[in-house]
């Protein structure tokens, strides 16, 4: 399929977005109540190229990041790394468009992070190795527990975060049950600025690769549940942080799916506790399917754990320097 340029047309009317940053403006339609933001209009936004790449592929790019969206699709990618859309890109009249707030939450807080993290703390990093006492977690054929991996790996992410002069706690030191909520109030004490979960997932022998779980928006769905029922309006205090939680997101998957070579299962959206409660940007890391065989002999091996850790720690670590960039 052969590349063709898209003409940018500004359309309809301007929707300042309340960010609380920097940010101008950009020029949004209206369908049916509804409002949506043209990739013709987030091209010339971004100073980007826009280009089809496929027959249901399109391309932003300019020199420092790629944008790819799936059309009818709620998959897109950015740098590389897949993040699922609230809402599938969708033809409005004659020109493919995100619905709101996809643009403003989702694709710019990954693109710009440092618009929207001045206000972000960059101190104080706590790991939460998940599971733990009589809460093993999944089981892998091998008869590993999840919980022990969780451990290993956050024993790994707080050496690879301590080598650069980052201050990291964990929420439990050794093999304990410890309560969801007693979690949270943990990185609460600590005074946590990043609060990332660790988990490991089970599901058969085939299913495989790694994802990033942030919260959802209120009155959006979550990544899986997407056109089930009504979605929940309730805030819960982790949405205080939704930009920070997608900066966050984007920056663990990038770096791990890089580090790994990992299938991209992407940046996720759900509802689970420890994102609900969590007193600052928060993000819960599916490192693997465990009850794969194969993804139980990568967790298994020391290069495995290694390029787990470093890709955690990288997305850590450049969200913090996201965050020393957005103050300068
Ligand atoms: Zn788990």
């Amino acid at each position: 399929m052969g590349t063709r340029k898209l003409t940018a047309l500004a359309l309809g009317a301007t929707l300042l977005l309340a960010a609380g940053s920097a940010l101008s403006d950009i020029r949004t339609i209206s369908s049916r109540g509804e409002v949506y933001v043209p990739l013709n209009n987030i091209a010339p936004y971004y100073g980007m190229q826009i280009s089809q790449t496929g027959k249901d592929r399109i391309q932003l790019k300019n020199k420092w990041h790629t944008l790819e969206f799936e059309t009818d699709s709620r998959r897109c990618w950015i740098n590389g790394a897949l993040v699922w859309l609230n809402n599938p890109v969708r033809k409005i009249g004659w020109q493919w468009a995100l619905k709101d707030p996809d643009f403003a939450k989702t694709v710019e807080p990954s693109v710009r992070p440092y618009a929207f993290l001045k206000n972000a703390g960059s101190r104080v990093v706590v790991l939460d190795p998940g599971h733990g006492g009589s809460d093993t977690g999944a089981t892998s054929p091998r008869k590993i527990h999840e919980k022990l991996l969780t451990k290993n790996i956050a024993n790994r992410v707080r050496n690879l975060l301590q080598a650069r002069g980052i201050t990291v706690y964990l929420t439990r030191e050794d093999d304990r049950n410890l309560s969801l909520t007693e979690r949270g109030k943990i990185a609460a004490r600590r005074n946590a600025d990043v609060f990332v979960s660790l988990h490991a997932d089970s599901a058969g022998t085939t299913a495989e690769g790694a994802g990033t779980f942030i919260l959802a928006l209120p009155q959006h769905y979550s990544t899986h549940s997407y056109g089930k029922g009504t979605p929940s309006a309730t805030s819960h205090p982790g949405n205080k942080f939704d930009l920070a939680n997608q900066a966050l997101g984007t920056r663990i998957q990038q770096y791990l799916v890089k580090s790994t070579s990992q299938n991209d299962r992407g940046v996720k959206r759900a509802r689970f506790q420890v994102l609900r409660e969590a007193p600052c940007p928060a993000a819960l890391v599916e490192m693997a399917f465990i009850t794969n065989p194969k993804e139980e002999r990568f967790v298994l091996s020391k290069s495995g754990q290694d390029k787990i850790a470093r890709g955690i720690a990288d997305g850590i670590a450049a969200y913090l320097h996201d965050i020393s960039r957005a103050k300068k």
